[in-house]
């Protein structure tokens, strides 16, 4: 069975050493915030997930949630709801809400190492609460007051869970299809919202008394298409301006989808019908109130990939030093034992390498996500405030697209290196292989990611994030381009700092021409840009480790994975390249009728 043990002494360096978490809090006025109080809560949530929810992993995966078709209640696998209630009372749902709705306030950058503890540790465990976190911005962003007072506390609280309702069966990505309909009801300002949402994360279980779904809806007089979507908040049990829960919604899960993965998670269709709903963030304002939700949604899910990535290659890693297997290829290495360890076969380092540098990068550069959100929110200057905001909107596609895409090559390469065990249940590293699927495909799937980077991060935003990001390249080559330590890093990073400005530039002149060439170069500029940030994180690491006072152990593992993903990793952008100069011509050559002639 596979194992999770939270990587705590990573977590702290990437937080605290290459992030400065420590000052970061302090500037921003997180006061509690401070180093010993971060530590404890680590310390916490590694015990919790590690012996509350990672035991549940497989248990979840085997049982999974059932179906009662005659009630259309959910029930969730043995354990799950003891240990939603023990989240609950360790105070873990609320750990960065305000204070103000009974939350305990600290930056999201503190809450972000437990998201990936209980990814890892039970990804579709975490599927419950991870819905609430987008409820509570868009309430926190949207919400009128009494929205806030009657919604808000229970779901910071834990009593409540929230749900995000975009999904129809005729229309995913293109939410302009949508057809959910909300009549105004004059009587009492409410709505009443009909229709089918399919594919709902946590759209009923049995964790707690009321589940509150945020849903997307045409109101009568709507405009066709994107603009004429606005957004409804319809509990499962009905809650009235005064806060208090009332009777029974017509809200009604009408089955749960049977899945490749995440057993464990409820994926509903929910039926609504007349059901009472009421409007937040202003009719057809929907869209802009819903990304609100989906941008945490997306950092969240890259956490998931991340997450997984990290729990597979910590038992590849056990396993190889474990498994012997035939002689190293220069001598026995272990000439005591019948065959050597398979960690000393190149290619089983190979695919070691590769997961240790993806998730250890990746880390970085989904923490540093997560620290530009507590800047956005709480600096006091406007100029860091824009420029974090422009960068957050940059890095949020490549975190949301990298991570989750690494997390299937990282799930695929640990079960490969368990050879033909890999594939047997009892392992549990074919269930993180297929866990892993999902996340490339809900919350945007991989193309959707690349195409808000291109077009509205690059082409329609000018590059600004961009911008901020190759200052960061350069600012670090510049202080770093004497250290001995660092110095082989210099002079690629410069080179591809330049190239990826050179690529964004002719890409940008391409779509100019033809709007095809955004959609052409979309998939490859994002991870040409997910690599060259991953070399950034990868140099810094090495710098800051190399000043530390981590051990010369920590330091040599930092420094040697940095040349491996320099020497072989970071390659991949070339054949990115390659293709974004090739353009949309290949691509779009072909008449669709002719693709099977
Ligand atoms: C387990 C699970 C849980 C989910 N949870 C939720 C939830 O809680 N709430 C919710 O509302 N939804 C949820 N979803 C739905 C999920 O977000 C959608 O499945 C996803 O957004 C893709 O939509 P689709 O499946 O309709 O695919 P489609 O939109 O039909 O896309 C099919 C393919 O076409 C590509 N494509 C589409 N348009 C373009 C374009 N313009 N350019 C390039 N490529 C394009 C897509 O990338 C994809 O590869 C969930 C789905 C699953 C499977």
């Amino acid at each position: 069975m596979s194992t999770y043990q939270a990587p705590l002494a990573d977590m702290r360096f990437a937080l605290y050493d290459v992030l400065g978490a420590e000052a970061l809090f302090q500037r921003l006025g997180f006061a509690e915030a401070s180093r010993d109080v971060v530590d404890a809560i680590l310390s916490e949530a590694a015990r919790f997930t590690e012996t509350v929810l990672a035991p549940l992993n497989r248990i979840g995966d085997e049982i999974g949630c059932s179906y009662d078709k005659a009630t259309g209640d959910v029930t969730t696998p043995p354990g799950f709801k003891q240990a939603y209630a023990h989240y609950v009372d360790g105070g873990w749902a609320g750990l960065v809400a305000p204070t103000e709705f009974g939350g305990q306030g600290l930056p999201h950058a503190a809450g972000i190492p437990l998201k990936e503890m209980i990814d890892a540790a039970n990804l579709a465990w975490g599927n419950f609460p991870l819905l609430s976190h987008g409820a509570t911005e868009a309430l926190l962003h949207h919400g009128e007051a009494w929205q806030q007072e009657a919604f808000l506390k229970p779901i910071v609280e834990g009593r409540w869970t929230g749900t995000m309702c975009l999904t129809e069966p005729h229309c995913g990505t293109d939410l302009g299809l949508l057809k959910t309909r909300a009549v105004p009801n004059a009587a009492d300002g409410s709505h009443s919202i009909s229709g089918t949402k399919i594919f709902i994360t946590a759209g009923e279980h049995d964790f707690t008394e009321n589940i509150v779904h945020l849903v997307l809806a045409r109101l009568p007089d709507a405009p066709a298409g994107s603009k004429g979507i606005s957004l409804f908040i319809v509990p499962k049990m009905r809650v009235d301006r005064d806060g208090v829960m009332g009777e029974r919604n017509a809200v009604r899960c009408g089955a749960l989808e049977h899945k490749m993965g995440i057993h464990g998670s409820a994926t509903c269709v929910i039926n609504f019908d007349d059901a009472q709903g009421w409007l937040i963030g202003g009719p057809n304002k929907g869209l802009m109130a819903m990304f609100t939700m989906m941008n945490t949604a997306r950092l969240a899910v890259g956490l998931q990939g991340l997450g997984l990535s990290d729990r597979a290659w910590q038992n590849a890693l056990r396993y190889a030093r474990d498994r012997l297997q035939m002689r190293s290829l220069t001598g026995p290495k272990y000439p005591d034992k019948s065959a050597d360890p398979i960690i000393v076969h190149p290619d089983v380092r190979r695919m070691l390498l590769t997961c240790k540098a993806l998730v250890e990068g990746g880390r970085l550069m989904g923490y540093h996500a997560a620290s530009l959100v507590d800047i956005v929110g709480h600096a006091t200057d406007d100029a860091e405030r824009a420029q974090a905001d422009a960068l957050l909107g940059f890095v949020t596609p490549i975190v949301k697209a990298c991570l989750t895409e690494w997390g299937v090559e990282c799930t695929y390469h640990a079960l490969q290196c368990y050879g033909g065990h890999g594939y047997i249940a009892e392992h549990g590293m074919e269930q993180l292989a297929r866990d892993a699927r999902i996340t490339t495909l809900y919350e945007g799937t991989t193309g959707i990611q690349a195409l808000d980077l291109m077009g509205r991060k690059i082409v329609q935003q000018q590059a600004a994030g961009l911008r901020v990001f190759l200052g960061m390249i350069e600012q670090f080559c510049t202080e770093h381009a004497e250290e001995a330590a660092v110095a082989e890093f210099i002079a690629p990073l410069r080179e591809l700092a330049a190239s990826w400005q050179q690529l964004t530039l002719q890409a940008g002149k391409n779509a100019m021409a033809n709007a095809d060439e955004i959609g052409a170069a979309a998939y490859d500029y994002l991870f040409y840009s997910g690599y060259t940030a991953l070399a950034y994180w990868w140099a810094r690491s090495v710098a800051v480790a190399e000043r530390s006072s981590q051990s010369e152990a920590f330091k040599a593992a930092k420094r040697e994975t940095a040349r491996f993903y320099f020497a072989r990793i970071l390659p991949r952008t070339l054949t990115h390249a390659a293709a974004i100069a090739s353009g949309a011509g290949t691509l779009m050559a072909l008449d669709a009728d002719r693709f099977d002639a």
